[in-house]
């Protein structure tokens, strides 16, 4: 579902991705972690094409994402991303947040688009905050109405980029529990995080980034009880 092929990646003189190989299949939830800066945001970003790469190629849905023959803003479209500051527009209430993409983008109707507005809404139970903006609701509240604003357009595929790190310890479980329930249902989940239980609960597989590359990865049982990587070990012993 998302392949990289030997993807080299620059900023400037910094190589941020090095010679970067990675299969995630359909269904699958995969679970990235690694140090500040070694790469992490810059690979999903590359996911849908708001990065460009240096060389190799990545494949989304068997498209790819470079090739000049690629619409990439219908790319993005079909591929949900959760950012760490959600990223609500603030002049938008909850409901507004979400029709404007179905309405612009998907071309609903306002009636469609603010049905499945609500229903997602009350997918990841903020239904009843539909009219209020985001200054008016908590970082949890914000932040699952930033999920509902990405499943709104049908994604196969949701990125997930350190969803709980700009929370408050106690909103974390509500936004872990709605993407829990999100990888249950079959989407394609890559999910940087540094909440090593949750990883554990929800991970296929597990990969250590450091320094532009993978360097470890491996089921959730493996990668936390037998960690083979000494910066692996170390990163573990820092966050566990
Ligand atoms: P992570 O998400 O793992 O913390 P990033 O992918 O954000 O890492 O960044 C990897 C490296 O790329 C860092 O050294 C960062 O400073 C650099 N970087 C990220 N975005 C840019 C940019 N737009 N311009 C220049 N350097 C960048
Ligand atoms: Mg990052």
């Amino acid at each position: 579902m998302i392949i990289f092929e030997q993807v080299n990646k620059c900023f400037g003189k910094t190589q941020v991705l090095k010679n970067l190989d990675v299969h995630i299949r359909e269904g699958e939830v995969f679970v990235l972690c690694g140090p500040s800066g070694s790469g992490k945001s810059t690979m999903l970003r590359c996911i849908n094409g708001l990065e460009s790469i240096n060389s190799g190629r990545v494949i989304v849905g068997g498209v790819d994402v470079f090739s000049p023959a690629t619409d990439r803003r219908k790319l993005r479209a079909g591929i949900g991303f959760v950012f760490q500051q959600f990223n609500l527009y603030p002049h938008l209430t909850a409901r507004g947040n979400i029709t404007l993409a179905l309405i612009k983008v998907l071309k609903l109707s306002r009636k469609q688009a603010e049905a499945r507005a609500l229903s997602r809404l009350d997918k990841v139970g903020v239904r009843d905050k539909a009219d209020s903006f985001p200054a008016e609701l908590s970082g949890g509240q914000q932040q699952r109405v930033a999920i509902a604003r990405a499943l709104a357009m049908e994604p196969k595929i949701i990125l997930f980029d350190e969803p709980t790190s700009a929370l408050d310890p106690e909103m974390i479980g509500e936004v872990h529990g709605v993407i829990k329930e999100l990888a249950r249902e079959g989407y394609t989940i890559l999910c940087i995080t540094h909440e090593m239980g949750f990883a554990r609960e929800i991970a296929h597989r597990v990969a250590f980034m450091d320094e532009g590359r993978i360097i470890e990865e491996g089921t959730p049982e493996d990668f936390f009880s037998r960690p083979q990587n000494q910066r692996t070990r170390a990163f573990l012993a820092q966050v566990l």
